[in-house]
């Protein structure tokens, strides 16, 4: 494998991991949270966004 090749691979990949963290933090703004409790942390059931119970 050629190094040119492995990094634009990488920088490809980086770019479609960005598009898909905005995705998702785009639906995770949008939804009408449902939080399921665990111990330390609770979790949205719709849109699987976390929030930590210990400030
Ligand atoms: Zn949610």
């Amino acid at each position: 494998m050629k190094v040119e090749w492995i990094e634009n691979e990488m920088r490809e990949t980086k770019r479609r991991l960005a598009d898909l963290e905005k995705c998702l933090k785009d639906i995770q703004q949008q939804c009408e949270h449902h939080f399921q409790e665990f111990h330390e942390y609770a979790k949205c059931t719709k849109c699987h966004k976390t929030v930590s119970l210990y400030y």
